[in-house]
């Protein structure tokens, strides 16, 4: 065991895992194996098997069969929200082997990754409540002779496709409300970050879901995923990740079943500070709002939209927050801002850092990789005399990059706001309420924070506007997304004749 600076260890071996089929674990076997090294340390953590086209159609029939046997459909609700309630205190119970291997994988800091496993059991807490109150709708107004009701029945296999930055969080923000609506899973994670995954499926044998409504495959998007994209048997597919996949998604369903589908993409989200915010709250919410997961996150507000006549003062205000925060290794319980996950992404945001340079931007501070003897690390980075046509003011850079353009009028602060493909998600610090609600109805976003940013938790939706994406997850409408509606006429009494 290599000691880190605080009491956890990094593991001595990595930790085999098998893909996860019809209630228990596969074996790798003969497939061959992907070695995941923690971007922290660069030490081998996990091992999991690329799994293969077959494996993927065995998961598809073993959701299959299980879905159309009824045995989780066919349950009541109260039935299933005791599975969801005992996966949630089992989620508890391993939260530290949870939060310990989403740190390896991902890089981010263990005291987020705690925070991240506990909510993510409070969505099966809630989640459970809503697998008893879904329910259709009656027309009662029809006359006496017909009677109407819109019933909701689950969709059936959904494909679960999702990305490397919040392996268990964005997981657990859709498996308790698939389940909730009787659909079953075959779920693909990363495969950077599968260990979670496989634990949650295992996690949920265990509580008492029926085998073959949870399966995992493991391996690559362009194998596996494409795979299962396309796969005919499956009904519905829940996408994560960027909207070039995205995009992918869409012509596979197109080209085959025309599944039904679920997107959430990129976003290149707005912060919009009027000079009567309270500057010091706002600083501080911009500095988190880029930096938490290593600004590796599809609602990090990276582009800072600020007043003209308080936009010198903030960005010293944010120079002084970036270099305070504490970046460093993911296992120590002080650390703020991890590692990047993977050298693909350091390697882009790294060359945006050059690029917004290239282009003329002011380097304010940051801009450098950060050396801790081993893993892959990148300061805040502060970008000043932005404009709206640069790369970095226009792409999604899914790192701790910063842009900053400043405004005269509310107008103008809404219009730059919505210059992007992109309408994930955004924030205002204002006290004017008046200015706070104006710009709130009129920036396309599926997300919208006031005073506040990234706030977020079961009750509410999640989704994109534009190109951010299709549908919602969470709450009851991330339910409500994996059922269909079925309209039903009842008629009462003697039929009128059609042929006398
Ligand atoms: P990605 O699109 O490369 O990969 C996402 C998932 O898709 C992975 O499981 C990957 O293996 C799989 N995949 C890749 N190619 C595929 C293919 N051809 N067919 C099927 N599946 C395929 O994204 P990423 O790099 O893992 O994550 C970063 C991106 O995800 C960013 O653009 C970010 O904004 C987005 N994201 C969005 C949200 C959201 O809720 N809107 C959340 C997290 C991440």
């Amino acid at each position: 065991m290599d000691k880190c600076s605080s009491e956890l260890s990094i593991p001595s071996a990595p930790r085999d895992f098998g893909f996860y089929n019809n209630g228990s674990y596969v074996a790798a076997g003969t497939r061959e194996i992907f070695t995941r090294s923690s971007p922290g340390h660069g030490v081998p953590v996990t091992r999991i098997p690329k799994c293969t086209v077959e494996d993927l159609d065995l998961a598809v029939d073993s959701a299959r069969t299980a879905f159309d046997d009824r045995r989780w459909s066919g349950l009541n609700g109260q039935a299933r929200a005791a599975v969801l309630l005992k996966a949630a205190a089992l989620i508890r119970e391993r939260s530290e082997e949870i939060a310990f291997f989403e740190t390896l994988e991902n890089g981010k800091p263990i005291s987020q990754a705690r925070a991240e496993v506990g909510g993510c059991a409070d969505m099966f807490e809630y989640a459970s409540g809503l697998a008893r109150s879904l329910h259709g709708d009656s027309f009662n107004n029809l006359g006496d002779g017909m009677f109407g009701i819109v019933t909701r029945e689950p969709v059936g296999v959904v494909g679960l496709i999702t990305p490397w930055n919040f392996p268990f969080l964005i997981l657990c923000e859709r498996v308790p409300y698939i389940l909730a609506s009787g659909c079953t899973i075959v779920a693909k994670p990363s495969e950077v970050t599968s260990a979670t995954t496989l634990i949650l499926a295992e996690i949920l044998t265990d509580a008492g879901l029926p085998d073959g409504c949870m399966n995992v495959v493991t391996g690559s998007g362009s194998s596996i995923g494409q795979a299962l994209i396309e796969h005919p048997r499956v009904d519905m597919l829940s996408f994560t990740g960027s909207t070039a996949v995205g995009r992918r998604v869409v012509e596979a369903a197109g080209r085959t079943n025309f599944k039904k589908l679920g997107l959430e993409l990129g976003g290149k989200n707005p912060q919009i500070v009027f000079a009567d915010a309270d500057l010091e709250d706002a600083a501080d919410g911009v500095a988190f709002g880029i930096g938490f997961n290593t600004g590796q996150c599809c609602v990090s507000g990276s582009r800072l939209i600020v007043e003209r006549s308080v936009a010198d003062e903030f960005a010293q205000m944010l120079r002084e927050k970036f270099s305070k925060v504490v970046v460093g290794d993911p296992l120590d319980e002080k650390t703020q801002i991890g590692a990047i996950t993977t050298d693909a992404q350091n390697t882009t945001i790294m060359s945006y850092i050059e690029k917004g340079s290239a282009e003329g931007a002011e380097l304010i501070c940051g801009g450098e990789q950060l050396d801790f003897g081993r893993g892959q690390y990148i300061a805040p980075t502060l970008f000043g005399n932005v404009t709206g046509d640069m790369a970095i003011a226009r792409e999604e850079i899914f790192g701790p990059v910063l842009t900053i353009m400043p405004f005269d009028t509310i107008e103008e602060a809404i219009e730059i706001a919505n210059d992007t493909e992109y309408g994930l998600a955004a924030s205002v610090w204002s006290k004017n309420i008046d200015k706070a609600l104006t710009v709130m109805r009129q920036v396309q976003a599926g997300r919208f924070w006031v005073n506040t940013t990234l706030a977020g938790g079961p009750e509410l939706p999640l989704g994109g506007f534009k190109q951010s994406g299709w549908g919602r997850e969470a709450g009851m409408y991330g339910v409500e997304e994996y059922t269909q509606v079925k309209s039903v006429h009842i008629e009462i009494g003697k039929r009128t004749p059609w042929i006398e």
